[in-house]
């Protein structure tokens, strides 16, 4: 089958004005040269630290940002090519969920109201029909048509983010980009949500972006992992491949930072050594050597370009000597 979504060489720098005169000092290389394709019903999660680019990524994909470069097709149209009103229509087809549901839900209109424009937009056309469209789309995601007169601040964080993926679900979208979705819930509500996508998703061929810093919480929803630093893929693998034999040392220590659940597994990392370098001044050589407890002098001068290595793409120099993790210190992450 076709891929829903297509995307080439994404790029977004911004540039850096400073002084009276604003002049260019620099850029900000946000993202560089990203690629992937997702097919019906698919998910690719987006992992990594803050500022390594996956918001960029996402919210470019929908034009909230506009790229650089590169090219994204949706079902084959080259989004970057649309006019406004072209977009418009598009946006229809691929919709966004927000971290914060608070904050991307406006506090005086009614679950309802928030409901409405989108209904209108897909083409619901009398009241009645959009009202039964609201009391549907509400069920459909957990919740119940008494909500419809509700307001935001009347509801807890899950719920509130069940309104948002309602929101997001009455266009009817192939895909949906979620940016962070979970991150500001309780760890209970995190898998409601998790589950609630993987239904709807079962349900309606979604293809689903999912962003997050935390690669524990992308485990269950994730088909495949692209592993982003300094706004690069360093590494993109079926999501079994990547838990139990990651080929980039980055890959490696953001596992080994996840946190585990299970109380008597003991205190995982609480994130990756070392700090991230600015996206303003990216190292030469491999952008994760400062960090890297692999590195090598090669690694200090000439950059790894994402190659193929059993089935996934990866950007390291010695990622066939990247031995597996040890299986006796692996402990349960579910
Ligand atoms: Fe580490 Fe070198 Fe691989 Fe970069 S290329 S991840 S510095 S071993
Ligand atoms: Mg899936």
């Amino acid at each position: 089958a076709a891929p829903v979504l297509e995307v080439e060489g994404l790029t977004k720098h911004f540039p850096v004005r400073r002084g009276v005169l604003r002049r260019v000092v620099g850029k900000v290389q946000a993202v560089t040269d990203v690629s992937f394709a997702l097919g019906e019903g698919e998910t690719l999660a987006i992992v990594g630290e803050s500022g390594c680019g996956k918001s960029t990524t996402g919210r470019s994909l929908l034009r909230l940002i506009e790229p650089t470069s590169g090219t994204i097709r949706l079902d084959g149209e080259d989004v970057r090519a649309l006019s406004p009103r072209g977009l418009r229509e598009a946006r229809k087809r691929m919709q966004i969920i927000f971290q914060d549901p608070f904050g991307s839900l406006n506090p005086r209109m009614s679950v309802a109201e928030t409901l409405r424009e989108p209904l209108l937009l897909h083409g619901a056309a009398t009241t009645k029909d959009v009202d039964e469209k609201i009391a549907d789309l509400l069920v459909t995601c957990g919740l119940s048509d008494f909500h419809a007169t509700r307001f935001p601040h009347e509801f807890s964080g899950g719920q509130r983010q069940r309104v948002g993926v309602a929101r997001a679900l009455a266009t009817r979208p192939r895909l949906i980009v979620c940016d962070e979705p979970v991150s500001a819930l309780d760890v209970s509500v995190q898998a409601q949500i998790v589950n609630l996508l993987q239904d709807l998703q079962a349900q309606f061929g979604i293809a689903y972006v999912f962003i997050a810093h935390d690669l524990a919480v992308v485990r269950h929803i994730a088909d495949r992992v692209a592993v982003m630093y300094l706004g690069r893929i360093v590494e993109d693998a079926p999501v079994d491949a990547i838990f139990s034999h990651p080929r980039h040392p980055y890959t490696r220590s953001l596992i080994d930072a996840a946190p585990r659940p299970d109380p008597g597994a003991g205190r995982a990392k609480a994130s990756v050594e070392g700090d991230l370098p600015s996206a303003l001044r990216p190292p030469p050589g491999c952008l994760f050597h400062p960090r890297c407890p692999m590195a090598e002098a090669k690694c200090r001068t000439e950059r790894p370009e994402l190659r193929e290595l059993e089935g996934r793409s990866v950007a390291c120099h010695f990622a066939e000597q990247m031995p597996p993790p040890d299986r006796a210190a692996e402990r349960p992450m579910d």
